[in-house]
């Protein structure tokens, strides 16, 4: 981007207002890249400083989180919830528990789930939050009276018109548990809409846990399916073995390709005969264990590679779902070198800036995370849809309704790209749609 020109010098002005933030510049920055030919095609935006706008956050919320761990010590750790745009609905993302979380990447996460929000075509506005918390090696305990004492603050700024919170990393069912649990007690209210990704017995939806994962699959399958091809027989590398990823790695199989391998912050399990999901599934869901667990128990040849980048290993898809900023330039120039036809961001922002730069120029198919993984955000929204009218659809209905949605996705995607004389830019299709749609809702409103 030139910085003389305007969205160069608001991207300068984001730097400087949001100092050593740098998760959050990257989101921004990958944003405004697109929107040069929206902005020149609607000087309403402009007048109406839509961008500036939409770059600073509603709300944001910081606390203390103290409790106390299992030997009677005192720990103090800090939660976070930004609550960045309502235009098309009550404020909805997942809450994150990781020492890396930062304000920053709270407020990178929040920024993109605006546009994926829009884009997943439900009525749902932007937030992000969560907590430097580590919950690896912690008690069930210790993880119960650090989520009461969480949502003990957390409780007064949401609500199922408000701000709904859902899982992230190191939030899953237990976590949601413990803190609705938390929720319903201070409120005295059973408000099932106040958060997705609830357990099935208590206001849950089915498809909700497998809907990030399967989602990117299907929108890989659209992919592939408009260059008139699909996933039958191809070798497919999924990173991450935590919840998107595995479900990922599961809908893959069904579609009849060869997850080859999958990986975790310690290195990556390979096995040439297909990843055996149902064990991952085991070790990971039930048995909370680790994935280098795996080898041992498969007895197949297949190797857990501790401290590798799983990018190493040649396939023609490429499915990253661990975190962000995992595929670097050098990644994406080995996965190019070897062949690969499509990649789709499961995770967050896991390419780089360079290697997005990359598989775009080399004409690599790259489904971009607003897109490839709205479906999880799209079915916590037909969750809420389920809680208030206090009903619980079929698990083949709902995935039908989440098929739908993913294809609408990359219809809206594919066919904006085209509209501006970017054919297959699906990052340009993704950031033009999921702006256009919340820059009208914020021109309905007025200056607010
Ligand atoms: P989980 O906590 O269930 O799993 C995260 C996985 O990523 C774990 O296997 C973890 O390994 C691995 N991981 C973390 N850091 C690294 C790293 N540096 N290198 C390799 N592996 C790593 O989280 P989710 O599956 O829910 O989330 C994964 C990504 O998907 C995140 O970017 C999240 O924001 C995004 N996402 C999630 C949605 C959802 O519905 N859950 C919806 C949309 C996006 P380890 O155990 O070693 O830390």
């Amino acid at each position: 981007m030139h910085q003389k020109d305007t969205l160069g010098e608001l991207y300068e002005q984001v730097v400087q207002r949001n100092p050593a933030e740098p998760e959050f510049h990257q989101a921004v920055l990958e944003v405004l890249e697109s929107l040069s030919p929206v902005i020149a095609k609607h000087p309403e935006y402009k007048e109406a400083k839509l961008l500036e706008r939409i770059c600073e956050p509603e709300r944001q919320i910081i606390f203390r989180v103290p409790w106390v761990d299992d030997s009677g010590t005192v720990q103090i750790h800090r939660g976070f919830r930004v609550e960045f745009n309502s235009a098309l609905g009550p404020y909805k993302g997942g809450l994150r528990f990781h020492p890396s979380v930062n304000l920053g990447v709270v407020k990178f996460l929040g920024f993109e789930q605006i546009f994926k929000n829009s884009l997943s075509g439900m009525p749902i506005g932007g937030g992000k939050g969560g907590s430097d918390f580590d919950p690896k090696g912690r008690s069930d305990n210790e993880i119960m009276r650090f989520c009461q004492s969480f949502m003990t603050e957390l409780y007064r700024h949401i609500g199922e018109y408000t701000d709904v919170p859902a899982g992230d990393i190191g939030v899953g069912a237990r976590e949601l548990g413990f803190m609705f649990g938390q929720y319903k007690r201070l409120t005295n209210r059973y408000e099932s809409g106040v958060l997705t990704g609830k357990g099935l017995g208590w206001g849950g939806a089915r498809v909700r846990k497998e809907a990030t994962g399967y989602g990117t699959v299907y929108f890989v399958r659209e992919m592939l399916s408009a260059q008139g091809t699909n996933l039958e027989g191809k070798e497919v590398v999924v990173s991450g073995s935590g919840n998107v990823a595995i479900y990922a790695m599961e809908k893959v199989q069904q579609l009849g390709g060869t997850v080859v391998a999958c990986s975790d912050s310690g290195g990556y399990l390979y096995d040439p005969a297909g990843i055996d999901v149902g064990l991952v599934r085991q070790i990971k869901e039930i048995e909370r264990g680790r994935i280098s667990d795996y080898a041992a128990r498969r007895q197949n040849g297949s190797d857990f590679v501790a401290g590798a980048s799983i990018w190493e290993l040649p396939c023609q898809v490429a499915l990253p779902c661990a975190t962000q900023n995992e595929l670097t330039g050098s990644d994406a120039k080995t996965l190019i070198g070897n062949g690969v036809m499509a990649v789709a961001e499961g995770a967050n922002m896991p390419c780089t800036p360079e290697a997005v730069k990359l598989f775009r120029e080399t004409g690599t198919l790259f489904g971009p995370a607003k897109a490839a993984n709205a479906g999880g955000v799209a079915t916590s929204a037909l969750e809420m849809q389920q809680n208030a009218s206090r009903d619980s659809w079929s698990f083949d209905y709902s995935e039908q309704r989440l098929k739908d949605i993913m294809v609408e996705i990359h219809r809206s995607c594919f066919e904006t790209a085209e509209e501006y004389g970017r054919p297959g830019d699906y990052v340009f299709g993704a950031n033009t749609t999921g702006f256009c749609r919340v820059a009208d809702a914020m021109l309905a409103f007025g200056v607010i």
